[in-house]
């Protein structure tokens, strides 16, 4: 994130908005975890996009529907919620190729399937 350029600024003309433009404080344990699952992402995108898949679906509590995410969408997200940042999670795609998207669970079963594969060969 760009330095506040008020930061030092007793009359910060925008300290009246901090109050719902925070940033979010991930705890360690979620970083962790975050990066963890990038670092996942990663991986399925190196093994799936290959294939022609172009991204991951989501469903969304907050919306009570589907978002489709590139893998683009999906890293970036999570590396601006690694840097503190607001990941624009809702935004919709428009007209989405919806069979070139895939859920988390498939990608983890599909990684399970290729080392099980990967043994017995
Ligand atoms: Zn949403």
């Amino acid at each position: 994130m760009p330095r506040d350029p008020f930061a030092d600024d007793p009359f910060d003309p925008a300290s009246f908005l901090t109050e719902d433009d925070e940033a979010i404080e991930l705890s360690e344990d979620e970083r962790i975890l975050l990066q963890r699952e990038l670092e996942m992402v990663k991986k399925f995108r190196r093994i799936l996009e290959p294939t022609g898949l172009k991204g991951l679906v989501f469903f969304c509590d907050h919306c009570d529907d589907e978002h489709f995410c590139t893998w683009d969408i999906v890293e970036g997200n999570m590396r601006s919620t690694l840097a503190g940042e607001l990941a624009p999670m809702h935004e919709p795609c428009l007209y989405p190729d919806q069979d070139a998207y895939v859920s988390w669970e498939y990608c983890t079963g599909y990684l399970d399937g290729m080392h099980r594969a990967g043994r017995h060969s």
